[in-house]
């Protein structure tokens, strides 16, 4: 299969939470931020690799085979009003691979999403804008020393990319990781709304509370992600009800 190449290290099929309808979600590895609560550092790393059990993680794969698995699964997409995400790690760590994937995929009549940190380049921004659907946009925090304290990368790029996606008219979503003591203090959540109601693209606001998925793959590779229980019940409804104080977007739980 022809195309340029990225490692992929899930394909979800049936899926239906990163994005309207029915989809398929194409997760690649690579990733340049650290986020201290991150749910798959299984990603971090661009290569194939493997467990401490040997179990390896990851497949090389064309963009030609990527497209031939997601147009397995057209007419569910067409009856539902779904298509295709790609999430990460950061895809746009491989904004070539996504705009030469997102560009085959349209061309036979699928819609695209993709699940960003929004760390990259303008002009890949730029590029896979071009062919992208919907922007499922990470806002992870607003302070620009605690995001860097917090992920490993400053926020200005990403703030940046997302207001000149909106100008550019772009369909966005936000989604906001929230870790109960770490980022869920009211400075935040009020600059997050804030941000959120002076941007005119927003459709709404996703609330993705602290889930500890990450820590056993961490053990397994050696790597280091935050720890702590599940938040209590009702903090995602905590989040959200906070959160719609400070803004007229819509906001949900993710
Ligand atoms: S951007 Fe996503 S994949 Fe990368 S470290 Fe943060 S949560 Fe993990």
């Amino acid at each position: 299969m022809k195309g340029k190449r990225a490692i992929v290290f899930e394909i979800e099929r049936f899926a239906t939470h990163d994005g309207p309808g029915i989809r398929t979600v194409v997760f690649l590895k690579g990733c340049p931020l650290r986020c201290m609560w991150c749910h798959s550092p299984e990603s971090w790393n661009p290569s194939v690799e493997r467990y401490s059990d040997g179990t390896v993680i990851g497949r090389e794969m064309s963009s030609g085979e990527v497209v031939s698995e997601v147009m397995e699964d057209k007419d569910f997409y067409d009856a539902s009003g779904g298509g295709m995400t790609i999430s990460g790690g950061e895809p746009m760590f491989r904004w070539e691979f996504v705009e030469e994937v997102f560009s085959k995929v349209r061309a036979n009549g699928v819609r695209t999403a993709i699940e960003t940190s929004g760390y990259a380049p303008l002009s890949a921004m730029e590029a896979v804008a071009s062919v992208t659907d919907l922007w499922l946009y990470d806002v992870k925090g607003m302070d620009a020393s605690k995001h860097r304290e917090h992920t490993g990368v400053d926020n200005r790029t990403i703030l940046e990319n997302l207001r000149w996606l909106d100008v550019h008219g772009a369909n966005i979503v936000l989604r906001c990781p929230m870790i109960p003591g770490v980022n869920d203090f009211d400075a935040n959540i009020a600059a997050l709304g804030r941000l959120a109601s002076g941007l005119k693209h927003v459709d709404h606001i996703d609330v993705e509370p602290y889930i500890p998925y990450g820590i056993d793959k961490a053990h397994k590779l050696g790597l280091k992600v935050y720890e702590a229980p599940s938040p209590p019940e009702g903090y995602a409804g905590e989040m959200v009800r906070r959160l719609s104080g400070f803004t007229s977007v819509s906001v949900r739980r993710g």
